[in-house]
């Protein structure tokens, strides 16, 4: 099978429709709370899924009830509004496959359904998982992670689940210095943080660009991010590496300023 075929392949969501469990909630950083939930379901998570993510379902806030979709004849989930409003997408923290618990990390911000709920959540509360899923899987090209405050998780995962020799460099941008997290120290990795600073708004673009990535072989970009800061890193990437194909470059907007999700298209 060539190499597209097979990422094609990895994309395809594995759903399972469980329910979580509210074990702990701890507020970790300025920006985050991180919430462990148990799973009434067995869930798979390829070990080597890069940054891998969750659909998760909450429940109506006028009715309180979590009611998960309906799936047709070939196993696809019947999407309606309804469900668009109620799911969100955050990535696994952590996975503990005997316990069948994950971490899931939650930024902090004032609106939103997933936001305000993880801000209320206490132990025992519930909320629905539609299933979990990954676009890429580790293979020799050297990664590039990149990253707001919403894909810190993801990226954070990912460099603490790499594959011996896997080469990557990271760059994310935090909130605050108390949003860093301290990571593995791997001579494989660079990482590089940012503190988001309004009086520099390019530092984050500029110093992708401007890293020298010339003595790596193949390079894999991936990215979590704003929808504008997306597409700007988006251009400048694809810019700057025009000999590569176009799936070497995989930059998604996690959120959007304004719009709630399910309101805008994630690859915009
Ligand atoms: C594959 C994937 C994995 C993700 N993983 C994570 C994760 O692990 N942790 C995480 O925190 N987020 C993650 N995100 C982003 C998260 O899904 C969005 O931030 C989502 O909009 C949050 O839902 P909400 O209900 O809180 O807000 P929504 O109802 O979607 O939006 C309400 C308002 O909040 C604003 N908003 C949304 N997100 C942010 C933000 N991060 N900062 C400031 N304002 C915001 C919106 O612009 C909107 O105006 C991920 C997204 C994707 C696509």
């Amino acid at each position: 099978m060539d190499e597209k075929k097979q990422k094609i392949k990895i994309n395809k969501k594995v759903i399972v429709n469980a329910l979580l469990t509210v074990l702990n909630v701890e507020k970790i950083s300025p920006s985050f709370i991180r919430i462990q939930f148990s799973s009434n379901k067995p869930v798979n998570i390829d070990p080597l899924w890069i940054c891998p993510y969750l659909k998760l379902l909450f429940p109506d806030p006028l009715t309180g009830l979590i009611e998960f979709p309906q799936l047709d004849e070939n196993n696809k989930i019947l999407v309606n509004d309804r469900l668009r409003q109620l799911v969100r997408s955050y990535s696994v923290r952590e996975f503990d496959r005997d316990a069948n618990q994950f971490f899931v990390d939650f930024a902090i911000h004032e609106t939103g359904l997933a936001s305000v709920w993880s801000q209320k959540a206490k132990i025992g509360d519930q909320i629905g998982l539609i299933g979990a899923a990954s676009k890429l899987k580790f293979n020799n090209d050297c990664l590039i992670l990149m990253g707001d405050v919403s894909a810190i998780p993801a990226i954070c995962y990912t460099l603490e689940h790499l594959p011996k020799k896997q080469k990557a460099f990271a760059f994310m941008q935090v909130n605050c210095k108390s949003d860093m997290v301290s990571l593995p120290v791997n001579k494989s990795i660079k990482v590089h943080w940012f503190v988001q600073n309004g009086d520099n708004p390019n530092q984050f673009v500029d110093a992708i660009i401007s890293t020298d990535l010339s003595g790596q072989d193949k390079l894999l970009f991936w990215g979590g991010m704003e929808c504008s800061l997306a597409q700007a890193v988006r251009h400048a990437v694809k810019d700057k590496y025009t000999y590569l194909p176009s799936d070497a470059f995989h930059i998604t907007s996690y959120w959007r300023e304004g719009f709630a999700e399910g309101e805008f298209k994630h690859r915009e």
